[in-house]
């Protein structure tokens, strides 16, 4: 496989090219050496040299830098900019599709639906440069008007986590680009060749344009430069993608410098089937939102609330199902699931599952690891029922664990679900309007995401995507997500000649 003529096996060779990996300051070793290891056979993908202390600073200095001219730049242009590179991305979606899956071991075609994605958020992004609206307001004062307007904020520090290695940095960096920010990303180790592939396109865009500097990386294998951007006062906003944990220590950090953050933590996600639902569209649902990309996806759906006179049936065709789930390398498209990330993503599994028998669950389906596979990678899409939600419900497991318990109706399944610390998506069946609407009333799911008749995850880059609680509470991707990435200014002009003030105060002295 080949990324720009590159042979992604041989990325060491890359470091030697007079290319992004040069000018990132990737001088062989200086931060130490990354060996990428695809999930799916254990073969190396790549020797990646990561950044030292002083690439950092050289990152973060040639991103203020281009700041200052690429603030200028009309936001109409710069969405040219962010046009061609999806142009650009359209061009190599398989190859870059192809190098996901072999890094994280997704399955092409979400491998592929991925850059697909990062190629809507650019279209969706260029649309938007035209219309980053301030709004007028009446001014209460004769001869004067007031209104707003968005400035750009400044360097956006852009965290990410393994399981979606391009999308959202792409749902990140193309907003704030537009918004008229410089990007610097600071990836997963677990995603890097990804990484270093997405920038090195970009940077090659931006170069041409003038403004190398736009989008850059730095690499780590620990979080330190994660650490780093959160501290650092040159970083207007700090975006994070990751676990809760990570997030609390980068909202602490940014906090106390009284910096901005955008998070976006861990989910555990519920789905509540009513008996009016229709089974089969829920089923189908379920199995994609529980099984796919290996239950590592924020909006994997983990539990489950079925109403108790259906429950045996939906277990009895989910089971069906899940029989059929060829489990395998991605890079086959007879194959729905891959592998999960490395071995300690598997001892977490083992442990989850036996920890929820301690806790009364019963085991349906699955619930171990497979043997005579390309790695020891590759688990057992799995199914745990219990009689009610049990302590270790209520924290997220990064694989395809579901939980099925029954509830006695709508009022319990909504609390059920509601009462975990995460918020980020939620899904219900049914086939009644009534409720339909109580789900999405104000006391119905305390999510950020909340959907009917679909499940938890597939979610469209055209709303605003995040959760609440302690998912974090922000939103990107589309909608007015592209706010976070600017500040706002409020101005008011007295084009009369009289000095009124507001509110009616009086301020002569006579
Ligand atoms: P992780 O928290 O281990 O790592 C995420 C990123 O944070 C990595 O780049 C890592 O190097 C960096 N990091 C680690 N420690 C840091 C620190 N102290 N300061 C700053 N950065 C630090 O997460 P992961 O295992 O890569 O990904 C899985 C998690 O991400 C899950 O919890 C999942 O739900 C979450 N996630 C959330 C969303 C969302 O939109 N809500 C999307 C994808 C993944």
């Amino acid at each position: 496989m080949s990324f720009k003529g590159y042979s992604v096996d041989t990325v060491t060779d890359m470091n030697t090219k007079d290319g992004l990996w040069s000018r990132l300051g990737r001088e062989a070793g200086a931060g130490g050496i990354y060996h990428s290891i695809s999930p799916i056979d254990g073969v190396k993908l790549a020797d990646i040299s990561l950044a030292s202390d002083e690439q950092y600073e050289r990152t973060v200095e040639g991103a203020c830098t281009t700041f200052l001219d690429w603030r200028e730049v009309p936001a109409p242009d710069r969405g040219q900019l962010i046009r061609e590179i999806a142009e650009k991305l359209r061009s190599r979606k398989r190859e870059l599709g192809l190098l996901i899956t072999s890094e994280v071991g997704k399955i092409s075609s979400e491998g592929e639906g991925e850059i697909q994605e990062a190629i809507d958020i650019a279209d969706f992004a260029m649309g938007l440069s035209r219309q980053l609206y301030g709004r007028t307001m009446h001014s209460e004062r004769r001869e004067h008007r007031m209104f707003e307007q968005w400035h750009p904020l400044g360097v956006v520090g852009v965290i990410t986590a393994f399981n979606f290695p391009a999308a959202v940095w792409a749902w990140n960096a193309f907003v704030a680009a537009v918004c008229g920010n410089c990007i610097v990303w600071k990836p997963s180790e677990r995603g890097l060749s990804t990484a270093i592939a997405m920038t090195e396109l970009c940077d090659e865009v931006a170069r041409r344009w003038g403004c190398g500097g736009l989008f850059s990386l730095v690499s780590d294998n620990d979080g330190r430069f994660g650490a780093r951007l959160a501290s650092d006062p040159r970083i207007a906003l700090v975006s994070a993608t990751g676990s809760v944990a990570m997030g609390r220590s980068v909202a602490e950090t940014v906090g106390r410098r009284l910096g901005r953050t955008l998070l976006e933590l861990g989910g555990n996600n519920a789905a509540i089937v009513l008996a009016d639902a229709d089974i089969s569209l829920a089923v189908r649902s379920i199995l994609f939102s529980a099984v796919g990309t290996a239950g590592q996806r924020c909006t994997t759906m983990r539990r489950l609330f079925v109403e108790r006179s259906i429950i045996d049936e939906l277990q009895r065709r989910l089971v069906d199902e899940y029989q059929k789930v060829q489990v395998g390398d991605p890079r086959n498209s007879s194959i729905l699931m891959g592998p999960i990330i490395n071995e300690n993503a598997v001892r977490q599994f083992e442990k989850a599952v036996a920890i929820a028998q301690d806790q009364g669950a019963t085991l349906i389906i699955g619930g171990n690891r497979l043997s005579n596979m390309p790695s020891s990678l590759y688990v057992q899409p799995t199914i745990l029922r219990v009689d009610r939600p049990i302590p270790i419900m209520r924290e997220e497991t990064f694989a395809p664990i579901l939980y099925l318990c029954p509830v006695d109706d709508f009022e319990e399944a909504v609390k059920f679900q509601n009462d975990v610390p995460q918020g980020l998506s939620s899904a219900l069946f049914t086939s009644s309007m009534r409720y339909t609407e109580q789900f999405l009333s104000v006391t119905g799911s305390d999510c950020g995401i909340a959907n009917v008749n679909l499940g938890t995850s597939g979610a469209e880059i055209g709303g605003a995507f995040g959760g609440e609680k302690e998912t974090g509470g922000g939103r990107e991707s589309g909608s007015d997500s592209w706010k976070q990435y600017m500040r706002r200014q409020t101005n008011t002009i007295n084009f009369g000649t009289k000095g009124h003030l507001a509110q009616g105060i009086v301020f002569d002295g006579e």
